[in-house]
């Protein structure tokens, strides 16, 4: 089909995500793309753009990897789909003892087998997968003896997922005020990230939870790198000293590893740079690679346990693509990518480069403000402004103009490309991130 014709038809039919349509229509001259391949996304017109983003985070082993493009055509050939209910199937099974093998303190002596994450329930995305933990806290805590424990505490900026539970759990006002009335009660404590840091964030913590330890059922959060809010980084010690809280009321710790999971940080997963262990795990995006869409919640044993026993104790959840055996064998291929091509090795050789380049930009290109990096994840800010600032957005245009699809949020403006860009394609996105940041600095 040309060109022209699909974004007819995309006009008049397709409502885009975080999009403010009519604008959209009348103004957005949308990419449209029909291939991809590695870090670039190629475009109707023959243009090709370095993926600046990953496609929404997802794609951190580049665009249509052959391994796993191998390994889902070899699953479509014998088992596209079957329900998890009274079935199950070697994808599903492997799968889920590999990642109880990753899992953070999978290989300590000094974490209980109550403790380890060994418990592996799936779902169909990162939304899903952080809706499962809140179900299986609060469940857990009305037949385990503490039914008053109902409420949750969240950071402010936190990004969970987009149904209503995940999203009262969020903490963008941008996201959550016009569905207020439908969401349910949580405890806002601020972000690490914000002014008073570290100090203030876990002094308000540690009030909530003492004022209230018989009401909370956990705290969620995403460890060291709160990503949708415009990539709020902090030291990997809030997320220990967060578990030390946790731990001293009893109550649990859901780490929302959706974004992180997976090499994003250098570490396998974020908390494993705090040495961490928490007693739910959300994990998504990079763990079907970019192919299909694919959730895993990881419980703790302690957690299974407590829905053991009668039938009413079991958590009667699920989704129609629970464990879908296309996206667990893409899934154990991811892993199984990760360890032949040291993936986390190639995100530890890079991360300093993308570091080093955002603080040059920052420090060069005059109302650049907050150059962070953390592994594969690079940002600055354009001055103040929040989420719907606009500058961002001349930015974007500015790096399209030069081949790079860079998606701001607000007025920041960030990177996390694949995690096995090569060094040539890393060179090209930074350049172009630069270039393009002095062109709209420029005016
Ligand atoms: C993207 C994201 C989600 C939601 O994942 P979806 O697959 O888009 O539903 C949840 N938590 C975090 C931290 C995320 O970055």
């Amino acid at each position: 089909m040309e060109r022209a014709a699909i974004v007819g038809l995309d006009k008049r039919h397709v409502w885009h995500p975080y999009t403010a349509m009519a604008q959209y229509i009348a103004d957005t001259d949308p990419l449209v793309v029909v291939r991809s391949e590695g870090v670039y996304l190629h475009d109707a017109d023959g243009r090709r753009y370095l993926d600046a983003n990953g496609s929404w985070w997802v794609s951190t082993l580049g665009h249509r990897h052959p391994r796993l493009v191998r390994a889902l055509t070899d699953q479509l050939g014998c088992l596209a789909h079957a329900s998890l209910a009274g079935v199950t199937h070697g994808p599903a099974a492997q799968l889920a003892a590999e990642l109880a093998a990753l899992a953070p303190g999978a290989d300590r002596a000094d974490v209980t087998a109550e403790q380890k994450l060994s418990r592996v329930f799936y779902s169909d995305n990162g939304s899903t997968a952080v809706e499962v933990a809140i179900k299986m806290a609060a469940q857990y805590w009305a037949q385990n003896g503490r039914p008053g424990r109902t409420r949750f505490i969240t950071l402010s900026g936190a990004f969970h997922g987009e149904t209503l539970g995940a999203t009262s759990v969020g903490g963008m006002s941008e996201f959550r005020d016009v569905f207020g009335p439908l969401l349910f009660d949580v405890v806002h404590v601020p972000s690490p990230s914000e002014e008073g840091g570290h100090a203030r964030a876990l002094e308000q913590l540690r009030t909530a939870l003492n004022a209230d330890p018989d009401g909370i059922a956990g705290v969620i959060l995403e460890p060291v790198l709160q990503g949708a809010v415009g990539m709020w980084m902090s030291s990997p010690d809030f997320v220990r000293e967060v578990r030390e809280a946790t731990r001293a009321v009893d109550t649990f710790l859901i780490a929302d590893e959706v974004f992180t999971g997976l090499g994003r940080t250098g570490a396998r997963f974020a908390v494993d740079l705090a040495g961490v262990v928490p007693d739910l795990l959300c994990l998504a995006k990079a763990l079907s690679g970019g192919l299909l869409p694919f959730g895993a919640t990881l419980a703790s044993e302690r957690i299974f346990s407590g829905f053991l026993g009668a039938k009413d104790r079991a958590l009667y959840y699920g989704h129609s693509y629970c464990g879908n055996p296309l996206g667990a064998a893409v899934a154990r291929e991811v892993l199984a990518v990760y360890r032949d091509e040291d993936v986390l090795g190639q995100v530890q050789r890079k991360a300093p480069r993308v570091k080093a380049a955002f603080e040059h930009m920052a420090a060069t290109i005059p109302g650049l403000v907050r150059p962070r990096a953390v592994g594969m994840v690079g940002a600055l800010d354009l001055g103040g402004g929040g989420y719907f600032a606009n500058s961002g957005w001349r930015v974007y245009e500015a790096a399209r103009r030069r081949g790079l699809y860079l998606r701001p949020l607000g007025d920041t403006v960030y990177i996390a490309p694949a995690l096995n860009i090569p060094d040539a394609d890393l060179d090209v996105l930074l350049s172009g991130v630069e270039d393009s940041l002095r062109e709209v600095a420029a005016g």
